[in-house]
């Protein structure tokens, strides 16, 4: 567990950053956090990868939603349905 002392001597974990850093990827964070998650994972490679890993998970699931969109699978469906009678 890496503690990364800032200029202000405010200090962030790695545990408080993880637990922030999916509201910093669905941006709800207050800008002060955010600029305080920024600086915790642009320091510490743990959470800079763990924040990428989250990043790019979200992306795929927005991805994978926008694919299997409820209105795509439902014309799927009535096409299925028409088609059988
Ligand atoms: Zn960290």
């Amino acid at each position: 567990m890496y503690v990364i002392a800032h200029k202000t001597d405010k200090v962030m974990t790695c545990a408080e950053a993880l637990e922030k850093v999916f509201d910093y990827i669905d941006n709800s964070t207050i800008p002060e956090l955010t600029s305080e998650i920024e600086a915790h994972i642009t320091q510490c490679l743990n959470c800079h990868e763990r924040f990428e890993f989250e990043q790019l998970l979200k992306a795929r699931i927005n991805r994978a939603a926008k694919l299997h969109a409820p209105e795509q699978l439902k014309q799927q469906i009535e096409r299925l349905i028409a088609a059988r009678s």
